[in-house]
């Protein structure tokens, strides 16, 4: 049906915040454009419902790190569980590290060496993630 003004619709009243029954001010085209909230008397372009406007949408904060990173963190809480950087040996290129040592790094704190390899390189596991250090200069 086509509307007129002075009729009652019910539109979306940006003030109460919700759908309430209007005084039509201006139709086009036989659709209510302009009408008076009869609830707050406020008058504001006719909308039939909240998501009519744009909506605004809260965003789901999504966590940075990737599955990969956050599995090599777990696993580093898990081989480092009941360690402080007391029970790690200083890490310098000069000492010969040993799988399943604990080592505390200046810059990357404390890890486990998990694997020693050829031409003097240890990969060790720290909270960053696993890092290949040289070793035994
Ligand atoms: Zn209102």
């Amino acid at each position: 049906m086509d509307y007129s003004a002075g009729q009652d619709c019910d539109a979306w009243c940006n003030k109460c915040k919700m759908v309430l029954r209007h005084v039509i001010h201006a139709v086009v085209e036989g659709k209510p454009v302009r009408v008076e909230c009869k609830t707050c008397r406020g008058i504001h372009r006719f909308k039939a419902s909240q998501t009519a406007t744009a909506p605004r949408r809260t965003r789901t904060a999504r966590r940075a790190a990737a599955p990969k990173e956050d599995k090599t963190l777990l696993e580093w809480e898990r081989l480092t569980e009941g360690k402080t950087l007391d029970d790690g040996r200083r890490y310098t290129i000069f000492e010969t590290f040993e799988a399943g040592e604990f080592v505390v790094h200046i810059k990357f704190g404390l890890g486990v060496v998990k694997t020693v390899q050829a031409s003097r390189k240890v990969e060790i596991h720290f909270k960053d993630g696993v890092k290949t250090l040289v070793h035994s200069r």
